[in-house]
């Protein structure tokens, strides 16, 4: 699996602090499970956020708490890093453990166009939901409220920005509107969060919307 698209500072530092919704917390770690590079970032700021309290219990925070902290985990993050765990089909370790292992087994509900949606239990703060999009169908043209996460399972999907493959994590936000596609040749399963509701310029979805948590 080659990987090109990958979590934010912002958002691999939210988790390794605990701030974030479960929903997103769940992508995060989903996403994890599956990169290496994501993994390794992430346990330097896991290092880095313990090595902060302690300096801080030390020093006056400053920059040099800062440059002290990072001299010090500076080589331990390849040191932390564990292998990821890995589930029987497409579903990764973590979001397994939400909803098992068996595809054929997800309760999925119809949005239109062929395009399905099985929402995950997570706190109510933000949605997650596993979305699958039929080979070359288009979810409607939208913008967004707040933060969306998607992350590949299986498929590809495009859109104006660029394209998705196994693995890779779209991060939109308010500033972004979107026609995701589907790549041709296999249907697209994605686990996508947001924390607020989608922007529709059809009114059809406009209409729904309420109904499905989109
Ligand atoms: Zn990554
Ligand atoms: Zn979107």
């Amino acid at each position: 699996m080659t990987i090109r698209h990958h979590l934010s500072d912002q958002l691999l530092m939210g988790y390794a602090a605990g701030s974030l919704p479960e929903a997103f917390s769940l992508v995060v770690a989903t996403h994890v499970s599956l990169c290496d590079e994501c993994r390794a970032r992430l346990a330097s700021y896991d290092t880095l956020g313990g090595a902060l309290i302690e300096a801080q219990g030390q020093v006056t925070m400053g920059e040099d708490a800062l440059e002290a902290a990072l001299a010090r985990i500076s080589g331990t993050a390849q040191a932390t890093q564990r292998a990821p765990l890995r589930a029987a089909g497409i579903f990764p370790a973590p979001l397994a453990d939400y909803i098992g292992s068996d595809l054929a087994a997800i309760r999925w509900q119809p949005i239109g166009m062929g395009v399905k949606q099985a929402i995950l239990p997570t706190d109510r703060e933000a949605t997650a939901r596993l979305l699958y999009i039929p080979a070359g169908v288009a979810v409607p043209d939208h913008g967004h409220r707040g933060a969306e996460l998607t992350l590949v399972l299986q498929g590809a999907f495009a859109d104006a920005n660029d394209r998705f493959g196994p693995g890779d994590v779209e991060i939109a936000d308010e500033a972004m509107q979107h026609t995701p596609v589907a790549m041709a040749g296999m249907d697209c399963i994605c686990l996508a969060a947001t924390d607020a509701p989608l922007k529709f310029r059809a009114l059809l979805p406009r209409l729904v919307q309420g109904l499905f948590r989109i």
